[in-house]
């Protein structure tokens, strides 16, 4: 029998799947590509629904699925509010906080005839009703081994929850208080991968740097989560990059970023949500710092970490945002020099506080404004991307490009690179990069620079 699994959304929720495979996997289910494979006996979803539009989709999907149902079981996890849950369990057979997912075998068991209850996970008892059983279940989940979807990419989750309360987001009810994985877990997952030569790990979180702060002295802070990682990096003498997402300004310490100089293997890239160029948006929003407290960081950053990308996420359109206050986004951009900057025009999203207010800025004026800002990040992120041209860069080869003979990867500051155009005209040169293995570190020569790209030759 048969199982598919679809994550929406963001990372962490593609990082989720891959442990519910394992679970499913564990259970004697066989995974499916196809949603109309005639075998399925399990369709999941992880869901997004921090806008409307995903929710929608949930929608469409589970009535799709429930037209041709038979005896199949559905199940939906992730990111959801209670409020949503309790709308989606009239639709679905299974509707879970991810924190509950060890209890999936359980619930697919007591469903279907002979029991088919993995032997990975316990799974008795009720649902966690306290911060300490929430806790318990939670590791419990981090503690499978994932069935990872890439041979030298990963990414691993060290926390689930906020407690930052941006009025935008709803994170914090979805998946509701930062509970931070336990760090003796966490490098073990890392070593692990790190001894099978995967070379970009990514560590999970919605407020990645804050890291441990809830559990107090008994836990590693993220920077001391940081420089362990670097020892492992010391003593396997193995070369790899280490990625993290998503920090907090707030939560950005020199300590952190005196810890990523020290050691090769913590990435010189960081990535730091702006959101907007504005104190007053900023107090609105709830961020908590003001733009004179982001300049002092990103100083930091650049004294500390020359050689670093940054990279930041902005909304515009914010609920009373004006032109003037949207100039200050543009101004930031320009100020700060960002690498790349993921744009997205205001949407309220169910949950949030913000969702309560007036969203007063009309569509028109929102796209008028999302062009304008990525018309300045595009003059911005050209111009520096000029500056890499022949330089010789460190590439991680992550997969081949449509065109035959080429193949795509990143820097260490995530600056995609595509080698190499001219390269047809060589045939030799073609069939090399043909021959090397998606995963390998190669070095290649910048020949050409793009707005968000840059396009290498291996030497
Ligand atoms: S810090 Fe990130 S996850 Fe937390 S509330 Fe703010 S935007 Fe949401």
């Amino acid at each position: 029998m048969k199982y598919m699994v679809l994550p929406f959304g963001c990372q962490v929720n593609r990082s989720d799947a891959e442990r519910i495979r394992t679970i499913l996997n564990s259970m004697g289910f066989e995974e499916s590509e196809f949603e109309d494979d005639p075998d399925l006996a399990i369709k999941g979803i992880i869901a997004c629904s921090v806008r409307q539009k995903a929710v929608d989709r949930i929608y469409g999907k589970i009535r799709n699925w429930n037209a041709s149902k038979g005896k199949s079981l559905t199940f939906l996890s992730g990111c959801f509010l209670p409020v949503d849950g309790k709308k989606f369990e009239g639709l679905f057979d299974f509707v879970f906080p991810i924190d509950m997912a060890s209890r999936l075998p359980k619930m697919i068991s007591e469903r279907t005839e002979g029991g088919m209850e993995s032997e990975v996970l316990p799974s008795s008892g009720e649902f966690a009703s306290n911060d300490v059983m929430r806790q318990e279940e939670i590791e419990r989940f981090w503690q499978l081994r994932p069935t990872y979807s890439s041979k030298s990419e990963a990414f691993i989750p060290i926390q689930n929850g906020c407690n930052k309360f941006c009025t935008f987001c709803a994170v914090p009810y979805t998946r509701g208080r930062e509970v931070s994985r336990l760090s003796g877990s966490i490098l073990a997952e890392l070593r692990s991968l790190v001894e099978r030569n995967y070379r970009s790990l990514t560590l999970l979180g919605q407020n990645v740097n804050s890291y441990g702060l809830d559990k107090g002295s008994s836990e590693l802070n993220f920077a001391a989560l940081m420089r362990s990682i670097g020892e492992i990096g010391r003593e396997t003498d193995e070369d790899f990059w280490t990625y993290f997402t998503s920090p907090h300004p707030r939560d950005m310490s020199v300590e952190l970023l005196d810890v990523i100089a020290e050691y090769d293997v913590l990435a010189k890239q960081i990535n730091l949500p702006l959101q907007s160029g504005d104190n007053e948006v900023l107090k609105r929003m709830n961020r908590n710092y003001s733009v004179e407290d982001y300049q002092q960081v990103v100083h930091e950053i650049r004294r500390i970490l020359p050689e670093a990308t940054l990279f930041t996420d902005i909304i515009v359109g914010f609920c009373g945002e004006t032109d003037a206050q949207f100039e200050r986004t543009l101004e930031a951009i320009k100020e700060f020099q960002f690498d790349m900057a993921y744009i997205a025009k205001y949407s309220p999203r169910s949950g949030a506080l913000s969702a309560r207010w007036e969203d007063d800025v009309s569509l028109k004026v929102k796209e008028r404004r999302f062009i304008e800002a990525s018309e300045v990040l595009r003059e911005v992120t050209a111009l520096k991307n000029k500056q890499m041209l022949n330089s010789k860069q460190k590439i991680l080869l992550c997969g081949k490009d449509k065109q035959k003979g080429y193949l795509f990867g990143h820097t260490e500051g995530r600056i995609p690179v595509r080698l190499d155009s001219n390269a047809a005209r060589v045939k030799s040169y073609g069939e090399e990069v043909e021959n090397r293995e998606v995963g390998e570190f190669t070095m290649a020569q910048i020949i050409s620079t793009g707005l968000f790209s840059v396009e290498g030759r291996m030497v």
